[in-house]
């Protein structure tokens, strides 16, 4: 049965979750503003439910879903970690939530301070001298870096057009390329899953304007030849992109602005604990050099004369404006209230253990799926179902027997570099039993891939709706109830 037929099922006539004062004139007069052609000819059919009915009904749709609040999410690249409540409750003050976008800066001392501190923090985190915070997407802070860097050459009177990025980047990073006019050159990743200077070498040439790189890459290892691939870029002219989106590895222990990387961006609703959300809104921020502040998307924060914060909008040379207002703001009060509660010495803990427990689960199921890059892994690794296609299992079948347990899937099939490839990131929120329970599941489904492939073939079996016709469901998006 499906969920709106359950909601009208219970509906009763008449009967109401709510009281409203006395509108009947206020009705009348609004009606009469409404040329009769405009107007609905009988009542609309809504379910009549009390607020409890209503409550349980919507209570029971969210549980149906998997996420973060419900269960392990190993999704690897994404740092899909806890989400404290605190950091939503510190968004949803008043004087944050119900301060008006339009309002002039003089009426929001508070919310711009906030916003400065967080600049600052996040400068401080990662080792550059200027930050905004207006990109909303990880993707949306590389757009608005390659903008910057752009604007960089063309500011020297150089014209360059390709990026250098490595066979193991996200998808964002050649996309964003070719967003603003670049042209990408791959270069390879080596058998310890690290990019050669060499490689780098051959390729630099007056035509590249930069390099993006992710640390760790999306192996999951720490990319170790980084200062001499930086020297070969800059030498050539170019300049350095970091991707950020790992930074849960490196908080208190790696500065990207220290080892010579000119621009990063982060991503708030990863590392710094701002929900992701079905596709937004996120925090995309991204931190530059000090010959790069310039540049930045304006508007800026700034200081006047007085010491006072303000939107500056006189920005002659920056790449201009990539959002409305200065971003999401709510994000930054989550972002801001998880760096304050937590502090240096807790987010340098929190790589650390979120290295650890990645560390840790690696060696629990190393036994039963291969490994192909056998190091001693940063917050994420990879593993490869090559063992279990060979019996007819794929990884995607994994992925669904996992939900059967209450398990989110890792990332799949992804860095392509892997052949049926898992990305596991179990993150520094998760206990040791979850670990545990998590590891015990992938042995069980390993050992039923060798012995019964049909129990996972045909997973999932124990959530509201069997396998679903994906493609279909993003080609045709329908989101209308359908009885
Ligand atoms: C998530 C991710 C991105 C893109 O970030 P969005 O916020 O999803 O746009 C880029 N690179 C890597 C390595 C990522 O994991």
């Amino acid at each position: 049965m499906n969920e709106r037929n359950v909601i009208y099922q219970k509906s009763v006539p008449g009967r109401t979750g709510y009281t409203l004062p006395d509108t009947k004139q206020r009705e009348d007069d609004i009606l009469a503003a409404i040329p009769q052609k405009y107007r609905r000819e009988s009542d609309a059919a809504l379910p009549e439910v009390t607020e409890g009915e209503a409550m349980r009904h919507f209570i029971s749709l969210s549980v149906k879903n998997h996420h973060i609040d419900k269960g392990f999410y190993p999704l690897g690249s994404c740092t899909m970690k806890y989400n404290p409540k605190l950091n939503d409750k510190a968004a949803s003050f008043t004087d944050f939530k119900e301060h008006h976008p339009m309002a002039p800066c003089s009426s929001a001392p508070g919310a711009l301070r906030l916003m400065w501190d967080l600049e600052r923090y996040l400068g401080e985190i990662s080792g550059f001298a200027g930050v905004t915070l207006q990109p909303v997407a990880g993707a949306h802070g590389e757009f608005a870096g390659l903008l910057m860097m752009r604007a960089y050459h063309e500011h020297k009177g150089e014209k360059r057009t390709e990026i250098i990025i490595p066979d193991s980047a996200h998808g964002t990073n050649p996309a964003s390329v070719t967003s603003v006019g670049y042209t990408t050159i791959q270069v390879k990743s080596n058998d310890k899953g690290v990019i050669p200077p060499e490689a780098v070498a051959e390729v630099m040439s007056d035509d590249v304007a930069g390099m993006m790189m992710t640390n760790p890459n999306t192996l999951g290892i720490f990319e170790t030849h980084i200062k001499e691939i930086a020297a070969i870029v800059h030498e050539g002219g170019g300049l350095m992109y970091m991707d950020g989106a790992n930074l849960n590895a490196n908080m208190g222990i790696f500065r990207p602005g220290d080892v010579g990387f000119d621009m990063m961006h982060f991503n708030l609703h990863k590392t710094l604990s701002t929900p992701h959300g079905g596709g937004g809104p996120g925090g995309g921020a991204v931190g530059v050099k000090e010959e790069l502040i310039k540049f930045l998307p304006f508007p800026v924060l700034d200081k006047d004369d007085d010491g006072k914060l303000f939107l500056n909008y006189d920005r002659p040379h920056s790449i201009g404006r990539l959002h409305s207002f200065y971003g999401h703001f709510a994000n930054m009060v989550r972002a801001y209230a998880y760096i304050r509660n937590l502090g240096g010495a807790g987010l340098k803990r929190a790589s650390e253990d979120a290295v650890l427990n990645a560390n840790y689960l690696k060696e629990l199921v190393r036994e039963d799926y291969d490994l192909p890059y056998d190091i001693t892994c940063m917050h994420e690794f990879v593993v490869s179902g090559n063992r279990q296609k060979a019996n007819g299992v794929k990884t995607l079948d994994i992925s669904k027997r996992l939900l059967d347990f209450g398990v989110h899937s890792p990332t799949n099939y992804f860095p392509l570099i892997v052949s049926e490839a898992m990305m596991i990131e179990p993150t520094e929120t998760e206990s040791r039993e979850t670990l545990d329970y998590f590891a015990s599941v992938m042995k069980q489904i390993a050992r039923e891939a060798a012995e019964t492939p049909e129990v996972v073939t045909s997973a999932p079996v124990n959530t509201p709706v069997k396998r679903l016709d994906e493609v279909g469901a993003a080609r045709n998006l329908d989101v209308q109830y359908q009885d």
